[in-house]
């Protein structure tokens, strides 16, 4: 979750305006959590109690209106309605929310479904429900000790491609069938948290989201630094910190 928070913010700055330098500041001066935190940290509230997804979702988004990029143009509509219904999106919000369902359920086909659920509400193009499963999946495994390779599972297969990493090489795109390959592929090519979020938003495209899903992966697999996870907390305000202290107590527990 905390993974998918910091590639979020190290990524804010850079959405519509890719970074063209590898000497950037991670988490520097205007940069702030976006629509990725909302979502993720309402998926995770929901993961630890009702599993109502939608509810927690538009509860969260109407409480923060205007973040930083923000919403999608459906998903912002969707978020005012009164019976929300699925809009069939193969949208990149899918697997960029889902990070929590990995490290809350304790079987892989319950991290499965619940991924799945998470996606659903808005999401439910097989791409969408695809996308978070995988990602959810990845995480799933690799914090119970899988490698690396775990993330690229069903990657390929499920989308057509997974590319080599390569600096400045993604154009902007808001797919699911674009940000989960090239996310796992910043991944895949990193060697610490750090250096996978870094690679996220050296890739190019829709950085805060490529960066939330790298960083969710990376966080299954290499754990958080210190000084990454105090930094990023800096940015965050008391609500969602509450949910973060929740969600680490439950994956403790
Ligand atoms: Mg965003």
């Amino acid at each position: 979750m905390l993974g998918a928070i910091i590639g979020d913010i190290a990524g804010s700055k850079y959405e519509f305006n890719n970074v063209r330098t590898e000497d950037f500041k991670l988490m520097g001066a205007g940069c702030s959590f976006t629509d990725d935190t909302i979502c993720t940290v309402a998926v995770a509230e929901a993961a630890m109690s009702d599993l109502d997804y939608a509810a927690h979702l538009q509860a969260w988004c109407r409480k923060y209106p205007h973040p930083m990029g923000g919403y999608g143009g459906r998903f912002s509509k969707w978020i005012r309605m009164d019976r929300p219904e699925p809009y069939g999106s193969y949208g990149n919000g899918a697997p960029m929310r889902c990070s929590a369902t990995g490290w809350i359920f304790t079987t892989e086909e319950e991290v499965q479904q619940q991924a799945r659920e998470s996606a659903r509400v808005t999401h439910n193009h097989k791409m969408g429900l695809l996308g978070a499963e995988l990602v959810a999946t990845g995480i799933f495994k690799m914090r119970h000790g899988a490698g690396k390779e775990a993330a690229a599972e069903g990657v390929e297969a499920a989308f057509g491609w997974l590319p080599e990493y390569r600096p400045f090489s993604n154009p902007f795109s808001e797919t699911t069938m674009n940000a989960v390959p090239v996310a796992v592929s910043c991944f895949l090519a990193s060697n610490s948290f750090e250096d996978a979020v870094r690679k996220a938003i050296l890739v190019g495209g829709d950085s805060d989201t490529i960066g939330a899903i790298t960083g969710s992966l990376a966080e299954a697999f290499y754990g958080i630094p210190d000084d990454l996870r105090a930094k990023a907390l800096s940015f965050l305000p008391e609500d969602i910190l509450a949910v973060y202290d929740r969600f680490q107590k439950a994956i403790k527990a």
